[in-house]
């Protein structure tokens, strides 16, 4: 490797190079593209000029990986939370087009969580005492203390009188690992998409109910399209939801739940919810959907008469203010879920790429620990073909849903944020000649590029790109440290 930093380091275009690598330079694993960029006047389709990477560094674009885990880029997960966190949060004090007054909207902040397959090793603290609950370091109660110990049938006493730290790869494995529904776990993570879905209905149909009990009447709307009228709903909610995995392996949801009302001439529009109804209101919706919620899933060979999914004992709902009075804050809950957002299955001490018939066997092992357990409980479960999707994401323990959603009017999209973040670069890098141009593009970039590749070309070259990048950071930092010493 220091063959290849060398032959890097002593090459004439080396400043060319970073420069080029820039935008991925903090990547773990960029993506190479090959082929030509052609910029085109916008009324005309006349082309103005074309650029080759065949004539730049390494003969390639590398563009940054965008994953969104950090166990896989810390880079591009970091930037990814920055977004989740503005897209959750202007759901909750608008901006960037969506209206300032959802500020005042009521909002709710529940964590549904999943029931019960067998007894874990769990963590559990009265009352804390520590700063940050992220490192807290607070005394736990004893983990299971029983004073008559009872006996599994595999001849395990379900007992353990230990206080586990925060750290210790103990919790959330079972007491006695056969006595553990792993199929049931397996099929409730497959399913809990299905379930939130049912749950939203639900909640919807009763604040729906609430406002007509309060005198609240229906709305007419017309659709544009065929002119008919229906009456509907005076209220409508609007859902964020972040997806946790549990150190046993189950998912459970954090969601933001926003109450607008419904404007019969602009049914798209984001307006306040009638003044009869409160957050008080939502959190009682919450806790009634939680718990009436359920159905039964398909038959299955292994299991007739199928699976019963329904939400654990509901954990309490939070009311959101924007000021700092409240249960829990509009930022402290966008920080929440934008954490995350960046989060999969590493908790549970399982990371693989999607399973396929040639890597089960490192992962799945029916007598093996807890989760090669829930993976081949996913793996056979998902042999029929109408079980298939559980094959298809053994590797998240069963959960084939998005780890951060929103319905469509909560917030603002991603794409979005990325699109002037595109913009943004555009300007910095533009000469005066193009930024006297005027707002209205009069040209057009068109990309005919190719993937090639991922990865950097060597290990010297992702320490060097990964270097400038830190350096440039750090640069950063310096300079917004300088200007607040100044502002202070
Ligand atoms: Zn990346
Ligand atoms: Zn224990
Ligand atoms: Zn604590
Ligand atoms: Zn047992």
């Amino acid at each position: 490797m220091r063959l290849q930093a060398a032959a890097r380091l002593t090459q004439p275009d080396l400043a060319e190079w970073l420069r080029h690598v820039r935008p991925a330079a903090g990547c773990t694993r960029p993506i190479r593209l090959v082929g030509t960029m052609a910029t085109v006047e916008a009324a005309t389709g006349r082309l103005l000029s074309e650029r080759s990477t065949a004539d730049m560094p390494d003969g390639v674009i590398y563009k940054p990986c965008g994953n969104r885990r950090a166990a896989v880029c810390p880079t591009c997960s970091k930037l990814y939370q920055r977004d989740a966190y503005q897209v959750v949060r202007a759901g909750l004090v608008g901006g960037k087009g969506v209206p300032e007054q959802v500020a005042h909207h009521p909002a709710v902040f529940p964590t549904f969580t999943a029931p019960s397959f067998g007894e874990v090793h769990t963590r559990y603290v009265k009352r804390h005492t520590c700063t940050r609950r992220t490192s807290c370091d607070c005394r736990p109660e004893p983990c299971h203390a029983r004073r008559e110990s009872t006996v599994c049938p595999h001849g395990v006493r379900l007992v353990c009188f230990a206080r586990h730290e925060d750290t210790d790869a103990r919790l959330g494995t079972p007491l006695c690992l056969d006595c553990y529904d792993h199929d049931a776990q397996a099929v409730w993570n497959l399913s809990a998409g299905e379930l939130w879905r049912r749950t939203t209905i639900a909640i919807n149909r009763y604040m729906h109910r609430l406002a007509t009990a309060r005198g609240i009447p229906d709305v007419p709307v017309t659709s544009p399209r065929t002119g008919k009228t229906r009456w509907v709903s005076p209220v409508r909610l609007s859902f964020g939801k972040a997806a946790e995995m549990q150190r046993r392996g189950v998912v459970h949801f954090h969601a933001i739940i926003r109450l607008d009302g419904r404007d019969a001439g602009d049914p798209d529009a984001i307006v306040p919810a009638p003044p009869q109804l409160d957050a008080a209101d939502l959190v009682a919706a919450v806790d009634h959907a939680a718990a009436t919620v359920g159905f039964t899933t398909a038959d299955h060979p292994a299991h007739p008469g199928g699976w019963p999914i329904a939400w654990g004992e509901q954990v309490l709902t939070k009311v959101i203010t924007v000021a700092g009075r409240g249960e829990v804050t509009d930022a402290q809950v966008a920080a929440y879920l934008a954490k995350y957002a960046t989060k999969s299955t590493e908790v549970t001490g399982h990371a693989s790429n999607r399973l396929t018939g040639d890597t089960i066997d490192i992962y799945a092992d029916p007598a093996g620990s807890h989760t090669e357990r829930l993976v081949d409980a996913c793996w056979m479960l998902g042999t029929p073909r109408d079980w298939r999707r559980l094959r298809r994401w053994a590797h998240m323990l069963g959960f084939g849903g998005h780890f951060l959603t929103k319905s469509r009017r909560y917030s603002i999209t991603f794409a979005l944020l990325r699109n002037q973040r595109i913009v943004f670069r555009r300007a910095q890098s533009s000469g005066p000649q193009e930024a006297a141009a005027g707002t209205e593009p009069t040209t057009l970039v068109v990309n005919f590029l190719q993937f090639v590749g991922a990865g950097w070309h060597t290990t010297a070259d992702a320490l060097l790109a990964n270097a400038s990048a830190a350096m440039a950071r750090e640069h950063q930092d310096a300079a917004r440290e300088y200007l607040q010493t100044l502002v202070a």
